[in-house]
């Protein structure tokens, strides 16, 4: 990868982990008001909390994946795939900057082999 693409994919990173943090930070304050009961309709409440809930389970996964990526890119291992050390595919990092597998070990590592 040269350095300009890992320049660009570095700024994406450091943005998605900043809009997914002020995101995770925003939804902790709601699920904080729902607790307390401040929400006149309650079973209304359960529900955007339960949604709110899964939201903030992906975020976390999300900014771990993001942080997982920027770790990579300082240690050099960025952009390779994390089990066979191939280049990944550029068109899929760009699409998937947090991308850890090569198209053909991401089936694999998914069907659990
Ligand atoms: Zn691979």
């Amino acid at each position: 990868m040269d350095n300009a693409t890992l320049k660009e994919l570095k700024e994406r990173l450091l943005f998605l982990k900043k809009e997914i943090r002020s995101r995770i930070e925003e939804n902790s304050k709601k699920v904080n008001i729902q607790e307390r009961g401040d929400v006149g309709d309650y079973s209304d409440a359960i529900y955007t909390k339960d949604i709110i809930y899964d939201l903030l389970e992906k975020d976390r996964k999300r900014l771990q994946e993001v942080e997982e990526s920027l770790y990579r890119i300082e240690n050099g291992s960025y952009g390779k795939c994390a089990r066979c050390g191939k280049e990944i595919e550029l068109e899929r990092m760009k699409a998937k900057p947090t991308a850890k597998y090569c198209i053909e070990c991401r089936k694999i590592v998914e069907s659990g082999l």
